[in-house]
């Protein structure tokens, strides 16, 4: 069951005086229930790719060719008013700095309620806050952050709000991009543990992007190489990183 295809998918930046092809000739498929991680050192295209998949590049200063096939849809193609569609509904993305988008004067409970009901506008009370508190238990957050604000949390806690709010509609695939590389290994060795703890009740395909093969060994069951924005390498984690 195929959750995303990307063919001969070429990502340029154009400036004034260039054009840098940052993501070249991708040939990629994606199955229900895989975790994909994406690596390769700085500058090797992987950020393009992602942002990419999700249309997030501006158009003024991009070119995107080749196909992405995600929900019956070919994302390259689809119009702004698809697109918004699909994001909603069915995909999702954590950053590196998604936890600096909670509200400093806002309570995290409050906050995420608001985005369920953007979501469901017609929930109940009590379904909004089951639903909340399952997702805080899912990363590992006990239901005392529901009356915190985000100062009185640690980072490691307030990228797991971040990532319990990734989750709020239920995406078929979720995309994420360096989301625990600002965290001290310990919390992202946690973080990491609880990702993959998480997916045994979840039904969702993740994409993994990061310049440590180390966290493609604990949470990935693929692994995809990009050098110089040219895919390398694909396969299982367990065939690729084998121990010699
Ligand atoms: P990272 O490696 O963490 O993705 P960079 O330092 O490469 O970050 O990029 C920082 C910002 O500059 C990003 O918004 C990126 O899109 C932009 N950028 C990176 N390389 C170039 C470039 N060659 N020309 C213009 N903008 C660039
Ligand atoms: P990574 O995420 O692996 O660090 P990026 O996707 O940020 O790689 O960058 C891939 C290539 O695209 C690099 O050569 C980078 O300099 C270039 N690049 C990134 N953003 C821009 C931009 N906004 N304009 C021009 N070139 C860019």
């Amino acid at each position: 069951d195929r959750v995303l295809e990307l063919k001969d998918f070429n990502v340029t930046y154009k400036n004034k005086t260039k054009k840098v092809y940052a993501v070249k000739d991708i040939n990629l498929t994606i199955n229900k229930g895989d975790s994909l991680g994406i690596v390769g050192e700085s500058g090797s295209g992987k950020s393009t790719l992602a942002m990419a998949i999700l249309r997030l590049l501006p158009e003024r200063n991009t070119e995107i060719t080749g196909s992405s096939n995600f929900a019956n849809k070919d994302l390259v193609q689809a119009s702004e008013k698809e697109l918004k569609e699909i994001r909603w509904k069915e995909l999702s993305v954590v950053f590196q700095k998604s936890m600096n988008a909670l509200s400093p004067v806002h309570r995290i409970g409050e906050q995420i309620e608001d985005i369920y009901r953007v979501h469901k506008p017609n929930a109940r009370k009590e379904e909004i806050f089951d639903r909340i508190k399952a997702l805080l238990r899912l990363v590992n957050l006990s239901e005392r952050v529901f009356k915190m604000y985000p100062h009185e949390l640690s980072g490691g806690m307030l990228q797991r709000v971040a990532i319990a709010i990734s989750l709020i509609h239920d995406p078929k695939l979720l995309i994420m991009d360096e989301a625990t590389t600002a965290l001290d290994v310990v919390t992202q060795g946690q973080i990491l543990e609880e990702i993959v703890k998480m997916e045994q009740t979840l039904d969702v395909t993740r994409i993994m992007i990061t310049h440590d093969i180390s966290v493609v060994a604990t949470t990935c069951n693929k692994i995809a190489v990009l050098y110089a924005g040219e895919l390398m390498e694909v396969g299982y984690v367990k065939d690729i990183l084998k121990e010699p």
